[in-house]
C-alpha cells in the first residue's frame, strides 16, 4: 500500500500544510552538521517543526544558535536513547524533555560510559589478535559517536573482513567479557521512567530496524506499552508500508502517539518527515505541542 493511501487517521490532525521532522542528528552524536547548520538546512527545506534527537546526548540543545534569519522554526527538545529490552538493542526517542534535567543527563552519560568501556575492552582484544585495522575502525566510531551505540562488535569484525573462523574464536573465548555482555546495558524501564520524570514522552524509534519478525515486533511493543511507552515512530524509512499499517492499528488500539522523521545524519536528503505532507498530518499533536524553542 502506498503511504498516500494510508488508512485515514483518528489522530489529532495538525495543520495540513506543515512540514515536520522529529528525528535528526548533529555532530554531537553521529551526524555531520552542527545544530546551527542543521537548523539552517531545515529552514531551507521549509520545515516548520524540528527535533534534534542525538544518540544519548542533549549537547546540541546547549549549543543552539541564538541568531537566525527571519523565518521561524519550532524546535521540540528530543533525544534518542540506546537501551535493551529482552536482549534486543533498541532506540527510544524522548520528546519534550527538560534538557537540563539531571536524570536525563546522568543516564545519557551513563550509557555513553558503558559503550566507551565496551569499545575500549573490545579494542584491546583486537590488538591481542593483531587486528589493529579493525581497532582503528572502532576508534573512529568512538570519536564520532561517543561510543559505539548498538554497533555490534561482531559486525565490526565481519565488515572489516576478518575471517569467520577467527570471529568465532573471539566470540567463544570472550563471550562473558564485558565487551559482549548486554547485561550491563541500560534497560527500557529506566529510560522510559527518566523520560517521564523529565516531562517527556517516550516513543519506540523505527520498529522496522531491529531485524525482528512481525510477531516479535508486536511482542516487544506489548512489553513496552506495559512499561508506559507513549508512542511509536511509524513514519521512518526502516518501516515497510505493511509494517506501518500494522503499527497504525496497534497505536489506535493502545491509544499511542504517532511520530515520524527522516533520521537525517548527513548528505543532501531533504528534511521533513519522509518529505510527505500526508504523513505530517498524522503526527500526533501532543508531540508537536512540546515545542519549546522558536528560532
Ligand atoms: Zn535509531
Ligand atoms: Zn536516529
Amino acid at each position: 500500500m502506498s503511504i498516500d493511501n494510508f488508512p485515514c487517521c483518528d489522530y489529532n490532525i495538525y495543520m495540513d500544510n506543515k512540514k515536520i521532522d522529529l528525528h535528526t542528528h548533529t555532530i554531537y552524536s553521529d551526524g555531520s552538521m552542527s545544530p546551527a547548520e542543521l537548523i539552517a538546512k531545515a529552514k531551507k527545506d521549509a520545515v516548520d517543526t524540528l527535533s534534534i534527537t542525538d544518540h544519548d546526548t542533549v549537547e546540541a540543545y546547549k549549543n543552539l544558535p541564538t541568531q537566525l534569519s527571519s523565518c521561524k522554526i519550532l524546535i521540540v527538545p528530543g533525544i534518542e536513547f540506546s537501551c535493551v529490552e529482552d536482549d534486543v538493542a533498541i532506540h527510544l526517542l524522548g520528546y519534550g524533555i527538560d534538557v537540563k534535567d539531571g536524570g536525563v543527563n546522568q543516564i545519557a552519560q551513563h550509557i555513553r560510559d558503558i559503550q566507551l568501556t565496551k569499545a575500549t575492552v573490545f579494542k584491546n582484544i583486537l590488538y591481542d589478535y593483531k587486528l589493529a585495522s579493525v581497532a582503528d575502525v572502532i576508534d573512529d566510531k568512538i570519536t564520532k559517536n561517543f561510543g559505539l551505540r548498538n554497533y555490534s562488535f561482531y559486525n565490526a569484525l565481519k565488515d572489516s573482513g576478518v575471517d569467520p573462523a577467527t570471529s568465532l574464536k573471539i566470540k567463544q573465548k570472550y563471550k562473558n567479557c564485558i565487551a559482549f555482555l548486554d547485561s550491563i546495558e541500560t534497560y527500557t524501564d529506566e529510560v522510559i521512567s527518566v523520560i517521564k520524570s523529565a516531562g517527556g514522552l517516550s516513543i519506540l524509534a523505527h520498529p522496522g530496524e531491529y531485524n525482528l519478525n512481525n510477531i516479535k515486533t508486536f511482542e516487544l511493543l506489548d512489553k513496552l506499552v506495559k512499561k508506559d511507552l507513549n508512542g511509536v515512530e511509524i513514519f521512518h524509512s526502516a518501516n515497510s508500508s505493511e509494517l506501518q499499517v500494522m503499527l497504525d492499528a496497534f497505536c489506535k488500539d493502545n491509544h499511542l502517539l504517532v511520530t515520524g522523521g527522516s533520521d537525517y545524519h548527513s548528505g543532501e536528503t531533504t528534511l521533513g518527515a519522509l518529505d510527505n505532507p500526508v504523513i505530517n498530518t498524522k503526527i500526533s499533536k501532543e508531540i508537536l505541542d512540546k515545542s519549546e524553542y522558536e528560532l
